[in-house]
């Protein structure tokens, strides 16, 4: 199925004269809209679920080594999996693949998602004392009472903070297994996946991010062009908090809009380039992850979310195998992703 009519592809190339900024830039949607009659890849929906979930973790290694660097900093030719990552070998995976995976254990084990099954693994995971943790995240986790609803420390933490300091990427990073479960029950999507963000990020601006590129993901494994996957998820997010600034940094982000700025990690900007990296015809999934990085900022999120839409779009064949063969934990990411499969194919 797919989640973007012809009226609303219309309504979306609009947008932009509507809200007064110029479209027309080497991401133009109404470009892209040309592309939509582009063969469909050859992958089957199984290969592009895993595709996503490797993308993920892939991104998050590629990234690491250079999180919260300025543009300017990051070597050209990128050293892809050459670098350490706080000590630990080349290929190491951070946060972003940890709490993907609790994410996905816990879809697999519950049967869908559960709040406060997910809170719980979150939680243990923090205990086990991980080496990167996000601020917001930890903040939160360290504030879970048991028995408790699931997004009462997210919201009281984020009423302490205000919403200046609390729309970080910390949930969109690791949402893409949610789009993979339920990517042919994608109207669910836009329950779960603002139900999923408050967990730990409860501003409005990450729910829209989280529910943008879960659908995105979701339509991609169901084997949608770039076009309908995303202009589907913003034209569904269209009403929501953030969309507008999310719709303009899919066209700007990392060009007009640097990411490497005092505000990186926002959770628009990570799913803005995201969501832009799908939309490329012109590059393979190596290309693309190696010029989100090159971005510079919050590498490892943003190339994750990256990873997860590109690696949906191409399927596991489309990401390069010299980085798969050197991703430590690859062969219990895959098992903990095919364990998603049975979840995935529901509704189809
Ligand atoms: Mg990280």
């Amino acid at each position: 199925m797919c989640v973007c009519d012809e009226g609303a592809r219309n309504d979306l190339n609009d947008l932009g004269t509507r809200r007064g900024y110029q479209l027309g830039g080497p991401y133009d949607l109404r470009r892209r809209g040309r592309a939509a009659s582009i063969p469909a890849m050859t992958a089957t929906w199984t290969d592009r679920a895993l595709g996503s979930v490797l993308g993920l973790a892939l991104g998050d290694a590629l990234g690491a080594p250079f999180e919260f660097t300025r543009s300017e900093e990051i070597p050209d030719p990128l050293p892809a999996f050459e670098r350490p990552w706080l000590g630990l070998p080349p290929g190491t995976p951070t946060d972003d693949t940890a709490m993907a995976r609790s994410l996905m254990r816990s879809l697999a084990e519950r049967g869908g998602f559960d709040a406060g099954d997910l809170l719980e693994r979150h939680v243990g995971w923090l205990a086990s004392e991980p080496p990167d943790v996000g601020a917001l995240t930890r903040r939160v986790l360290s504030m879970v009472a048991p028995g408790r609803p699931p997004d009462e420390a997210a919201r009281l933490v984020w009423e302490q903070r205000g919403p200046e300091v609390s729309a970080g990427n910390g949930s969109v990073m690791y949402c893409a297994p949610l789009g993979v479960a339920y990517a042919h029950r994608p109207e669910q999507l836009h329950e779960l996946a603002p139900a999923f963000s408050a967990i730990t990020h409860w501003d409005e601006r990450c729910r829209t991010a989280v529910t943008a590129v879960t659908l995105a993901v979701a339509a991609f494994v169901r084997g949608d062009t770039r076009i309908e996957a995303v202009q589907g998820a913003l034209v569904a997010v269209e009403d929501r908090e953030g969309a507008e600034e999310l719709e303009y940094l899919v066209e700007a982000a990392g060009t007009q809009r640097r990411i490497d700025g005092p505000d990186q990690g926002f959770c628009l900007f990570t799913a803005g380039i995201a969501l832009q990296a799908a939309l490329r015809e012109d590059e393979n999934a190596e290309r693309t992850l190696r010029r989100v990085v090159g971005f510079g900022g919050d590498t490892d999120t943003n190339a994750a979310v990256a990873g997860a839409l590109v690696g949906a779009r191409d399927g596991l064949a489309g990401l390069p195998e010299p980085w798969l063969e050197r991703l430590i934990d690859r062969d219990a990411i895959r098992a903990e992703a095919e364990a998603l499969l049975p979840l995935a194919k529901r509704g189809r």
